[in-house]
């Protein structure tokens, strides 16, 4: 006897949460009317990224009554980055979506989305932010330095200001499945890919209950993956350093020489300490940088997946989770 495959899922809806127990229940109030009404079918897919608050019991009650909530729980904290990648490795959709469990990002704009990839048989389509005076004033200045430097080291197809809610097609996402990346930012890889893609605006509002999830030290971590995964730029900066260091130091010489030969050597500690230390610090930093490179390479050599799974509800619908 032959089983009959199931309809085929037309929208996975990928959401990365780490002890979002206060905006869950507003989340699942907000997101499931929106997507019930584009009537396509369709799964959202909860990664919990190791939570140790009430998320996978609120998640457990929420899917009781939502069938299209698929759960996935990862087996410890791997970060925001890592649990996308397990939600966009296992969701089944011709269209994924991906967008945090704060409501910062108006699930009301992936139907407008679906939409602009379908008519205009785009393969991204990317969440901008319009403004973003929800955020704090540190948030800004350091997301506007963020999005800068990006463009600058990973190339103008990176749009200012879109984060980690957007659309991708199947292909899209086929392309992101295939490549052996390490530590994916998502937020560069898909603009690098180079899919045709489109852009729906929206206000980003405040999170909707609960603290944000992502501490300076997170943020510092991102920006360290964005760059040493793009762009080699910083190491040609420790060559520059190199560079004007050693002329410098040319210069220093033909003066400290003449100085001899006119018998005007004087005792100078206040340049030669200074010189000592600027060129301990020059050399500390260069040292720093090709550290963060090697470690890169490092991981990158053992392999090691950046997430466990502990459980997925798709594997076995019929499990209490
Ligand atoms: N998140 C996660 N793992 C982490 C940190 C954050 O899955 O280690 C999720 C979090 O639950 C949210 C999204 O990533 O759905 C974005 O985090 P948050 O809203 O706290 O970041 P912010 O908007 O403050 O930059
Ligand atoms: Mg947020």
């Amino acid at each position: 006897m032959t089983s009959v495959p199931p309809p085929a899922v037309t929208l996975s809806v990928v959401v990365p949460m780490f002890n979002e127990q206060e905006a869950l229940p507003a989340l699942v109030e907000r997101l499931r009317p929106v997507l019930d009404g584009i009537g396509v079918r369709y799964e959202v897919v909860a990664v919990d990224d190791g939570s140790s608050d009430k998320t996978p019991a609120l998640l457990r009650d929420a899917r009781a009554a939502w069938p299209e909530l698929r759960v996935i729980r990862l087996r410890r904290n791997s970060g925001h980055q890592a649990a996308l990648t397990a939600g966009l490795h296992r969701s089944a959709g011709a269209y994924v979506a991906s967008i945090d469990a704060d409501l910062q990002d108006p699930p009301e704009k992936i139907p407008e989305m679906l939409e602009l990839a379908r008519t205009r048989q785009l393969d991204v389509v990317y969440g901008v932010r319009g403004d973003r005076s929800t955020d704090s004033g540190f948030k800004r200045r350091t997301a506007g330095a963020y999005y800068w430097l990006m463009r600058r080291l990973a190339g103008k197809q990176v749009p200012a200001q879109a984060g980690d809610f957007r659309l991708l097609s199947r292909e899209a996402v086929d392309a992101l499945k295939s490549l052996p990346d390490q530590q994916q930012v998502y937020r560069l890889l898909v603009p690098w890919l180079g899919f045709p893609s489109g852009e729906v605006h929206y206000h980003r509002d405040e999170r909707v209950a609960g603290e944000t999830k992502y501490p300076l030290s997170k943020m510092v971590r991102l920006a360290l993956d964005s760059v040493t995964g793009f762009s080699a730029a910083p190491l040609r900066i420790a060559t520059w350093l190199g560079v004007v260091s050693f002329f410098t130091c040319l210069a220093m010489l033909v003066f400290t020489m003449t100085a001899y030969l006119a018998g005007h050597t004087v005792p100078g500690w206040t340049s030669l300490f200074t010189g000592i230390l600027f060129i301990g610090g020059v050399q500390l930093i260069c040292v720093g940088l090709l550290g963060e490179y090697i470690g890169r390479i490092y991981t990158a050599v053992q392999r090691r997946p950046t997430y466990f799974i502990a459980d997925d509800s798709a594997d076995d619908p019929a499990r209490e989770f």
